[in-house]
């Protein structure tokens, strides 16, 4: 990485002037124009956001590394897309070095609280499981401990050459001169009005007025830009100890619950010390060989690079570019489906279970799990896991045991990615997991606080790798993915969209590797995700495409979409390709309503 470390004397010089060039254009007139594609030199910035986007490129314009425009463009989410991350939730940052050429990651999850008991998802009353909505999605007891400042912190120590106030100054003039409201932030608010009107300190920051933010208002957040000074000026330890750390336990053990609302709101049991004692982690990319590259993922606590990389493997022996379209999605599908299965059984937070991860990436392993895809006909699902203990790669094995949990995991997170112009690369998820996360915005603080620890198991099993553990972190699917071709990277992509993170990732793979379609098309292009389940979830462009074939093979498409959302689709990914020093970042055309990708120096025409 190129460290560009500036002697303290000069960053304070410097930080007055970075946030004065950032400073009003950003909350003023129209929101900044979003382009879905953008192809140049001298690095590239793709995510769903113009505002954050734009912010990540004045970093890199600045001399600002991949790592200071992630975390800034990151920062800036937290206040344009509140409902889908920032400080109050977790993520996964992934970062190609360029002076090492290696692919590292931060393991910035949210932990379960160390006095968590095992039964905590049982409700009290009943004996049962709480309802997983609304129970457990607008409740205390699905807040982990925040990641997010941490991870940002990590980030920069390890790899940026801007301190973390730095960073957060062009996010902090956003959140107090306001940004448009979209569309979209209108509608996931309507989509929330009940969760939000829950809590006083929620209403009172996105229902003032009674009613969502309208479309075109300017929404300001004066509360998160006290927040992101406090950290800016203090540190990390700020959030971590201290006044605000203890006004996040209150707010989690004691929701402010307004007096109207008639949702039950399990208390969490998150704690002072817990905060204190969070600590991100670092760690290596998982690593596959596919048709001559090399693909970089995650490695547990999250599921998706074990499961995007197993996924390929059992592809690899598949010659997907000679089939017919339909014949190579039914291909996708099943070595989904069996990859899933594998991640039910084997994956979770390795500090608490033993994940196979060797195994499970293996070659030898997938091509005994591609023998079980019958090339004419969809096999029954759910399919059992493979033997991680017993295999030689040939078919015929017996199955472990068929087990697959319903997937309880909803649609939200953001996700983005930087190229620099030394090379280096950012892949970074993160997320408060439900779009509102838990509903609680700590008062006076300007953030919601996640659910995510709605991703463990409801019922404990103790053969359940992701069973409730105090201190463990709940298994996820997110999935930043850098693909190298000879040492030097050629693409970084990921996605939001709980357990279809995992197949929208790796169909967007293969549309790229596979199928022919440039970087913008296999983006575009409609999705379906096979999850181990019996129906596949389609969007309706898929299910129109290749709903009657498909049919025919055996496999039931049933249209994407659930109970929070009124949209039916799949992710909200952004990427960027990179070929020597030419560009192309690119952003989702139509969902979500459109992304924002950027380039410093754009070709003309
Ligand atoms: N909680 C999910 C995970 O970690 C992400 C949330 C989402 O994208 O909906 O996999």
């Amino acid at each position: 990485m190129n460290h560009r470390r500036i002697p303290a004397v000069l960053l304070a010089l410097a930080l007055p002037a970075a946030t004065l060039a950032v400073g009003s254009a950003e909350s003023a007139g129209a929101a900044p124009p979003k382009k879905p594609t953008a192809r140049g030199t001298g690095g590239a910035v793709s995510s769903v956001d113009p505002y954050a986007t734009r912010v990540g490129l004045r970093v890199l314009r600045r001399g600002g590394n991949a790592v200071d425009a992630a975390v800034a463009t990151a920062a800036a989410l937290g206040v344009t897309e509140p409902y889908s991350a920032g400080i109050g939730g977790g993520g996964y940052f992934v970062v190609y070095d360029a002076k090492t050429g290696r692919v590292r990651t931060i393991d910035g999850r949210e932990t379960a609280p160390r006095t968590m008991p095992r039964n905590a998802f049982i409700d009290p009353k009943t004996g049962e499981p709480y309802p997983f909505t609304p129970e457990l999605v607008t409740s205390g007891v699905s807040v982990g401990t925040p990641g997010t400042p941490a991870t940002w912190q990590r980030a920069l120590d390890r790899w940026g050459s801007w301190s973390l106030a730095e960073a957060l100054a062009p996010a902090t003039r956003i959140a107090r001169e306001g940004f448009r409201v979209d569309r979209t932030f209108r509608q996931q608010t309507l989509d929330n009005q009940e969760r939000f009107e829950a809590f006083r300190s929620t209403k009172r920051l996105f229902l003032r007025g009674g009613d969502a933010p309208r479309v075109g208002s300017t929404f300001r957040n004066r509360d998160l830009a006290r927040t992101y000074d406090l950290i800016a000026r203090r540190g990390t330890d700020a959030f971590y100890e201290g006044r605000l750390a203890r006004q996040i336990v209150r707010a989690v053990r004691k929701p402010p619950k307004t007096r109207s609302t008639t949702l039950p709101v399990p208390r969490g049991h998150l704690t002072t010390r817990d905060l204190k004692r969070y600590r991100t982690v670092d760690g290596r990319a998982t690593q596959v060989a596919y048709r001559g590259y090399r693909v970089h993922g995650m490695p547990p606590s999250s599921s998706g690079g074990s499961t995007v990389g197993e996924a390929l493997n059992i592809l690899e022996g598949t010659n997907l570019r000679r089939l017919d379209r339909t014949a190579a999605l039914h291909h996708y599908l099943e070595a989904s489906a069996l990859a899933f299965a594998d991640r039910a059984e084997y994956v979770g937070d390795p500090r608490f279970t033993r994940v196979p991860l060797k195994h499970l990436l293996s070659q030898r392993f997938a091509r005994e799990r591609a023998c079980l895809i019958d090339p004419a006909r969809a096999m029954a699902k759910p399919t059992a896991a493979g033997n991680v203990r017993s295999y030689d790669g040939k078919c015929g094995a017996a199955p472990a045991r068929a087990a697959a949990a319903e997937d309880t995991e909803n649609v939200s997170t953001t996700n983005l990615t930087v190229v620099d112009r030394w090379g280096n690369v950012v892949e970074y998820t993160l997320t408060i997991e439900q779009t509102g996360g838990s509903g609680i915005v700590v008062p006076g603080r300007g953030f919601l606080l996640n659910n995510e620890l709605t991703d463990f198991s409801t019922v404990y099993d103790a053969d359940d790798p992701n069973r409730i553990q105090p201190g463990k972190r709940p298994r996820s699917s997110m999935s930043p993915t850098i693909v190298t071709k000879r040492g030097k990277p050629v693409l970084a992509l990921g996605s939001p969209g709980g357990s279809t993170i995992i197949t929208t990732v790796l169909q967007m793979l293969i549309n790229r590797l596979d199928l022919g379609m440039s970087l913008p098309q296999a983006i575009a292009a409609p999705r379906a995700a096979q999850r181990n389940t019996a129906n596949v979830t389609a969007e309706p462009a898929f299910l129109q495409r290749y709903g009657d074939a498909l049919t025919a093979y055996g496999h039931t498409l049933v249209p994407a979409g659930d109970a929070f959302t009124s949209a039916a689709e799949i992710g909200a990914a952004t990427a960027i390709g990179i070929r020597g020093r030419r560009l192309t970042a690119v952003a989702e055309p139509e969902r979500r309503g459109g992304g924002a990708a950027g380039v410093v120096r754009p070709f003309r025409g």
